[in-house]
Order: C-alpha cells, then structure tokens, then sequence
C-alpha cells in the first residue's frame, strides 16, 4: 500500500470537494516514502535471485566402528588466575624439549604435544586465557577431552575456579584436579579438596570419580603423575577417531604471518591432514600448503587428537571455526560462496524487518493525522489542504527557485477553534515573504496529546500551543523523541518565537 499513497499522492489535484486522505501529506513524508519503497523493492529484488541448491560443505556422519581406532587426549588446564596455569604449561612444554633434545625453540602456536615414556601422548592446549575458550564454546566446538583445574593450595577455591567447574560441567568434559604450589609452606591441599566438595567435584578419596595430583608447576613436581592421571582418565574414556576419509577438525588460532600469510592452528578430530589438501572454515578456505608442529618441524600428515599449523589459508577464518575438506577448489570456493551469500541473505531479512517497522510507524502516524480531520470544519479542512498544496506546488521542480526554501514543519494548538483560526490566520501572511517557508503540519484545538508529538516526530516537527497543556509524560516523551514544545499565553510572544525558529533556519540555507 506503500504504492498506492505513492500514486495517490503523484496524482492528486488537491480538489477542495473531493478530499482524498493522502493530500494530507507533507513532501518530506512524500519523499520518505517514495525512498523506503525503494528500498524495499531493491531488497525484494536481492532477495528473489536465488541459489536454488545448498552448496555447504556437509560434515559426515558417524563413523564406521570397525575404522575407529584410539587417540591420545587433548586436553585444556583452567583455572583461576595466578594459580599456576602458565607456570605448568611451560614446565610441560620445557619437559618436551628436553625429552625431545630439540634445539629448545618452541614457537607458540597454541597447542603442544608431550610424549611420554611408556610410548603415550598427550596434547595440551596453550590458548590464552578463557576467552578462548568461549569463543570456541559459542560456536559448539568439542576439543578437549579432559579440563586440568589448577587449584592453589594457599589459596582455594576462588572466583574462576568456579566457572572453569562450570565450563566443564557445561561441555560435559571431565576434570583432573592439580592442586598446586605443594611447595609452599601453608599449602594446604586437603582444604582444596573439601572446598570443592560444594561445587560437585568429589575426590576419589571422598569416594567420588576425580583424581587429585599435588603437583608444584614451579618446581617440576609431580608432572609425571598428573600426566599419568590424564592417561589414565583416556583410558577410561576410549578415546577413538576415524582416520579415513575426509578431515574434520577445530581451528584453535589464528594469525597472520610476515612471511607464511595466513595461517591456523588446528586440531584435526577426523580423517588425516596430508599436504594438498582444500579446506574450508567460516568463510575462508585452504590449500594446504605447509603443516609444522611447535618445534616448526614440518609434518607429512596430521592424525586426529594432533595440533598442526596449517599453511595455506586465503583468508584468516576464526578461532572455535569448524574445519571441513572438500573435495576441490572449486568446491571450496562454491562453500564460501554459499555462506556468504547465506549470511546476506539473514542481513536483508533483518533490514527488511526494520524496514516493515518504520512503514508501519509511519502508516501509524499518517492515520493519527487523518484522524484530526473528523470533526473539522469545512474552514479547517481546506486551511489543511490549501497549505499542503501550496507546499506541495512550491516543490514541484518546474516551479522550484533557484534555491530551494528551508521548511519549518510546525504543529499548532490552541484553547478554543478561535484562537486556532486567529493564529492559522496570521502565518497565512506569512511565508510569503520569507526565506523560509512554515510547513503546518497539523492543527487542533485542546491540550498537547501523544498522537501531536508522534506526528511532530515523524515530521520534525516544533509544537506551538497557545493557552493550552502539555502534562508530564507528554513532556516526557517529546523530550525522548527530540520534539520541542513550545507554549505560550500571549499571542505575539507565540509569534516572536515562531519567527525566531524561522530566522534561525536561515544560515542554513547560504
Ligand atoms: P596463571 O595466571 O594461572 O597462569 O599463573 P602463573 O603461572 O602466571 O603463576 C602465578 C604466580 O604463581 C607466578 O609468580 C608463579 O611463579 C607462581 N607459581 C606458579 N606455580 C607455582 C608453584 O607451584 N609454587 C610456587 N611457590 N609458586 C608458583
């Protein structure tokens, strides 16, 4: 119906005797009209060209037992600040070059793996702090098998002890407990596993399900235990993985590198990563072109549970990012396209939304103002059209002067009909010999109303009331919406205000 005010109001002649609703409206409301309908039809249309099959890369379905075999844990270390989660990882990691005898130069690329003597493995993850974490969380990425929760022995449970407990709850991944800095003389341990008794996590020698390891991460204590804890704890859980068939992993992080471009860090939970292979993630893909681990060692294939730095990206896609092969480039890139044409397609929905919502505001509005003309006199009646045809006249570009007029839209209200009448009666003299032009969007008698400041919003419009009201929320509420009321008891004070609003439109115009 956006359409036929358009062509009603293009159309119409304005006859006095045949009073056609839309000759109501004002040339602003003529032209944010005539924009909002464009901007939906430029919407319908964007919408309307479709991409009639889903070409999403598709991730598989479960596997076939028969090709599950194990794999070694990934697991994360949380736990409150300055509890020792960055002292242990870098003694684990420290351990590894030693193990390893390696040059001693690790490259942090979030993730590491430590081999252990009886031939076993395990992958911590090294990504700073919790935010991380809830990133790869909100976009339901399941990497780690087993939560290590560093605990303090001098110092207990604290604030985020209790929301690793909760993270860890929340994804359903069970928890070793560490409790550390045992070197410490107050260290006390046995208070930590009694604090945690209230937060569900029950030590096996409470009689519940939880390994707790004393462990001093400064001094290298006891981290053969706690490794021998994780192993233990995967054990129990079978962790298996389908090394066959296309690769399914999680992009841990990301950066950009100065000489190798874009690049991830990634574990692979799926199939084995080989040289070659296309990926994609979020909206970016892959060909890859490199794959080193933490000791920039470079890798000929990547199995499940193992972190890689991949090398290759044409874009950086995100961390929590779900990564998925696909058979060609030329696959990859219809992958992107289609998400990126998917996310569009939301954006418009989303506008077009917003767009219904100011149409229907403004039919709201529009509809208050044809309200105020039942009850009308024939006088008043006209006085609305004539103005609104003058208005309109004076913009039809034919007739437009060199300079086009500044509009002042003003609302008037006034005690009695006369008093309205009087003052409709003296602007008439008005704007014809001024640089700007008054713009009358609406008169009436009575106190200032809800629907008066609705319409003065739409219109930008000042009230001006003379003898009259405004209460508090109507006040209120012309406040919120920028709308200033202007009231007054003396008739040419009225006048002197009004004029001053017109003069101070005139800079504008030069
Ligand atoms: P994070 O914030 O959890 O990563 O904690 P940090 O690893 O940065 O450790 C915080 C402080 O505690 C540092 O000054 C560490 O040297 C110290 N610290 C960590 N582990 C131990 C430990 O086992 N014993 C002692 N005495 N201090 C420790």
């Amino acid at each position: 119906d956006i359409d036929d005010i358009y062509e009603t109001l293009m159309y119409s002649d304005f006859d006095v005797d045949n009073l056609k609703p839309s000759s109501a409206l004002t040339p602003e409301m003529i032209k944010a009209t005539i924009k909002k309908s464009g901007m939906k039809h430029m919407y319908m249309e964007k919408k309307e060209e479709k991409i009639v099959e889903n070409k999403d890369a598709v991730k598989r379905g479960p596997a076939d037992p028969s090709l599950l075999v194990p794999r070694h844990p990934v697991v994360a270390i949380m736990g409150h600040v300055d509890h020792g989660k960055t002292t242990l990882l870098d003694q684990l990691r420290k351990s590894q070059i030693t193990a390893m005898e390696a040059g001693g130069i690790t490259q942090h690329i979030g993730a590491f793996s430590v081999y252990l003597a009886s031939g076993d493995k395990i992958t911590f993850l090294d990504t700073p702090g919790h935010a991380a974490f809830s990133a790869m969380r909100e976009r339901g990425a399941h990497v780690t098998d087993i939560i290590i929760l560093v605990v303090a022995a001098d110092d207990g449970v604290m604030k985020q002890t209790i929301e690793s407990i909760q993270h860890a709850k929340n994804a359903r991944v069970p928890v070793i407990l560490a409790i550390n800095k045992c070197d410490k003389p107050e260290a006390n341990p046995e208070r930590v596993k009694m604090e945690l008794l209230s937060h569900n996590i029950v030590c096996e020698e409470f009689g519940g399900d939880v390994q707790a390891i004393t462990i001093s991460a400064l001094k290298g204590e006891n981290l053969q235990a706690l490794a021998e804890a994780v192993i233990t704890l995967s054990e129990m859980l079978e962790l298996k993985a389908d090394r066959t068939g296309l690769v399914e992993g999680t992009v841990i992080e990301c950066r950009t590198d100065k000489g190798k471009g874009p690049v991830t860090t990634a574990i692979v939970q799926r199939g084995t990563l080989k040289k070659g292979a296309v990926l994609v993630a979020g909206k970016a893909w892959a060909k890859v072109r490199l794959m080193l681990d933490e000791n920039n060692t470079v890798l000929n294939e990547v199995l499940p549970s193992m972190p890689v730095e991949i090398v290759g990206w044409k874009e950086l896609p995100s961390a929590g990012d779900e990564i998925l092969e696909v058979e060609s480039e030329q696959q990859a890139k219809e992958v992107v396209q289609w998400r990126t044409y998917i996310e569009e397609q939301e954006k418009i929905e989303k506008d077009l939304e917003v767009i219904e919502l100011k149409q229907k505001e403004h039919r709201e509005a529009h509809r208050k103002h044809l309200d105020s003309f039942i009850g009308m006199t024939w006088k008043q009646k006209s006085a609305v059209l004539y103005r609104t045809k003058k208005t309109l006249m004076s913009k039809r570009p034919a007739e437009t002067t060199a300079r086009d007029k500044a509009t002042v839209p003003i609302i008037i209200k006034g005690d009695v009909d006369g008093s309205v009448e009087a003052i409709l009666g003296v602007l008439d003299t008005y704007d014809a010999d001024h640089e700007c032009e008054l713009d009358l969007v609406h008169f009436g008698v009575g106190d200032i109303s809800e629907s008066d400041v609705a319409l003065a919003e739409t219109f930008s419009a000042s009230i001006y009331g003379f003898n009259v009201n405004a209460n508090k929320s109507i006040q209120q509420t012309a406040s919120k919406s920028d709308v200033p009321i202007k009231l007054h008891k003396v008739i040419y004070h009225l006048f002197d205000d009004l004029k001053e609003e017109l003069s101070s439109r005139l800079p504008e115009l030069t």
